[in-house]
């Protein structure tokens, strides 16, 4: 559904509880990873783009409250948040990603006003594209909205990365809550997440469509394999002698090899290597040069799969099959993207093959997996906007 469509499903939800149309609409949109992942916390650089699925919101002042009520039509609860005094965590546990960004802007000193609010979400929840950004990005522009007060665009992401990790509880990096902000039709978004600097990267060329592959798998290893992935991370940058291993290169690398454990290693490897390919990639794109960006793509999984073990056979099903496929079959390349151990795979294809792609995908995913997937594409999407106001 597009956003217009949404708003208006989203505005007859309003009248039926409320009993009165909505003054605003606000909407935050989720993300996938281009290429670039486990990258963020060493400093390092990432290419996702925001996609045209999104979290939207229908508000208005609410004369009668003290609170921020907000009516979840995805599932069918409903949050209650006291504005009147600062905000601490509560239930159900979603409304934490909410209160965490009440909260944070009640520590810049605004005064948050009593609201009225339904929401939906055709982002997947925690299916690795990013509802939990989109949920704190949407709630964050309402409250910019409401307050008659813009953000800072990077302030307004680190409040809402801050709401992740000190409400909901998530050590999240910087990129969700960046790119929810700050995309942008047709273009992708390079993120230097040691400097928070960001560039745009067209992508010009009619020809290309990015298509997403849900795997509709999650497994429950992904939280202690990722503070694992971490510290083998830092001890490798420590042996080395670097601040973080953005500062290594392969050749550092290679001369550690004798004073690192294996594995250690191959971390290492495969977050060096990743930073070159991510790099590389925003130039092949640049240059519409995507044979050289499928390469690439490809080159990311095999590291994600062999060096950095945070892929699963399911992620390795979709790719398997986009390499059957094949560039003949309109598939330039193919990756596991966000965490890992499930989630969603990422494909460059050429537009004008989509339905063939999307049908063999489903097909031969279901058949070596017994499960259902959910494959679609999408153009790059903006970033959060203000529907009316
Ligand atoms: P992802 O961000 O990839 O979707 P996460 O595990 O980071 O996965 O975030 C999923 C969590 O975000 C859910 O468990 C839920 O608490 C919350 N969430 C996000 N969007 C919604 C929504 N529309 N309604 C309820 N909860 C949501
Ligand atoms: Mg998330």
């Amino acid at each position: 559904m597009k956003l217009p469509e949404l708003a208006t499903d989203l505005a007859r939800q309003f009248q039926r509880i409320y009993g009165r149309t909505p003054r605003w609409f606000v909407a935050a949109p989720g993300r996938v990873n281009v290429i670039g992942e486990h990258t963020d916390y060493n400093d390092g650089f990432v290419l996702p783009m925001a996609i045209e699925q999104y979290t939207v919101m229908a508000a208005d002042i609410s004369r009668t409250s003290k609170s921020i009520t907000i009516h979840d039509v995805t599932v069918g609860e409903t949050a209650t948040v006291d504005v009147s005094q600062p905000v601490e965590k509560g239930l159900p546990k979603w409304s934490n990603y909410v209160r965490g960004v009440i909260a944070g802007f009640q520590q810049r000193g605004s005064k948050i006003p009593a609201l009225d609010v339904t929401m939906l979400s055709t982002v997947p929840i925690g299916g690795g594209l990013s509802s939990s950004a989109a949920l704190e990005v949407c709630t964050a522009t309402l409250l910019e909205t409401a307050t008659i007060k813009k953000l800072d665009p990077i302030e307004k992401a680190l409040l809402c990365q801050k709401a992740e990790h000190e409400y909901a509880g998530v050590p999240c990096g910087i990129m969700d809550q960046f790119v929810s902000v700050m995309g942008k039709e047709n273009h992708l978004l390079l993120l230097d997440c040691r400097t928070r600097e960001t560039k745009l990267v067209p992508v010009t060329d009619p020809s290309v469509e990015l298509l997403i592959a849900n795997t509709n798998v999650k497994h429950e290893l992904g939280t202690g394999e990722y503070a694992v992935r971490r510290a083998q991370c830092e001890k490798a940058a420590a042996i080395m002698g670097v601040r973080s291993l953005r500062d290594a290169t392969a050749e550092m690398l290679e001369s550690a090899k004798g004073r690192m454990e294996e594995v250690v290693f191959r971390r290492a490897r495969h977050v060096v290597g990743e930073i070159e390919r991510t790099l590389h990639a925003a130039e092949g794109v640049r240059a519409s040069n995507w044979l050289t960006v499928g390469q690439l793509m490809y080159a990311s999984h095999r590291s994600l799969r062999d060096d950095y073990e945070v892929s699963c056979k399911e992620l390795d099903a979709i790719v398997e099959i986009a390499e059957a496929i094949g560039t003949a079959g309109g598939v330039y390349g193919c990756r596991m993207t966000g965490g890992g151990f499930g989630g969603c795979a990422v494909a460059l294809v050429k537009a004008n093959a989509i339905d063939g792609i999307t049908e063999k995908m489903e097909a031969d995913y279901r058949q070596k997996t017994g499960i259902e997937p959910a494959v679609f594409v999408s153009r790059p999407a903006a970033g959060a906007t203000v529907l009316r106001s």
